[in-house]
């Protein structure tokens, strides 16, 4: 199994052949043909083991190959349970995507707000956010949640564990409701069971 088997564009192809990977890891070839053709999906999959480009591929793949709703909207969220998370998971994106027209962000708390709502003003189509500071912006109205399109919830169980349930369930009921859905989690107690019950469409099941 190549990456140029799964599907991935040219401008894809380039970044991740310069960034030295050779082949898909087991999870990016099971991941990346379910997300590219538009289904939900439920992972089960720990760090290290490539799940990032897993989600990342196929969600700058989909943005790229559509054109916005309305240009500078938000179109894919990625949430993860710590800022360090967070910052790798956007450094990720920059770097799969350096050959696209997409832009992204990050957001998370702990560092001052300002220069994320600036970031923000200037339109992004993806961001990557913790959970409380994504909702701090919701409720100053610095951010535009309605155009979401992708969402991703990355390393699920540690959100869950940080307690962060109901700012999940919260930020969920502000997303519109077509829209695809992606949960990675290294381990599956009831609740992520139920989570992922209450919010995925039909999902893809695959385990590494
Ligand atoms: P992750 O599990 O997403 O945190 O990725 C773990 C590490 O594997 C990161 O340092 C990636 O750069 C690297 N990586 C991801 N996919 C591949 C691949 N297909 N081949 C080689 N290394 C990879």
């Amino acid at each position: 199994m190549s990456f140029e088997q799964l599907g991935l564009r040219t401008e894809l192809l380039r970044a991740v052949s310069e960034a030295g990977y050779s082949q898909p890891s087991p999870i990016q070839a099971k991941a990346i043909p379910v997300v590219l053709q538009g289904g939900d999906l439920l992972a089960g999959a720990q760090t290290g083991t490539g799940k990032t480009a897993g989600f990342a591929l196929p969600v700058l793949q989909r943005l790229s190959e559509k054109a916005p709703q309305r240009s500078g909207a938000i179109r894919a969220l990625i949430l993860t349970p710590t800022r360090e998370l967070a910052a790798q998971v956007e450094a990720s994106f920059r770097l799969y995507g350096k050959y696209l027209p997409l832009r992204s962000t990050v957001i998370f708390g702990g560092v001052n707000i300002r220069p994320q709502i600036s970031a923000l003003r200037k339109g992004v189509d993806i961001v990557v956010a913790t959970p409380g500071r994504l909702l701090d912006h919701v409720g100053q109205k610095t951010i535009d949640l309605s155009q979401v399109e992708m969402l991703v919830l990355d390393e699920a169980d540690r959100m869950l564990d940080m307690g962060f349930i109901h700012d999940l369930r919260k930020i969920l009921g502000l997303l519109p409701r077509n829209r695809q859905n992606m949960l990675f989690s290294a381990t599956f107690s009831n609740d992520i069971k139920r989570l992922a019950d209450g919010f995925l469409k039909a999902p893809e099941m695959i385990e590494v």
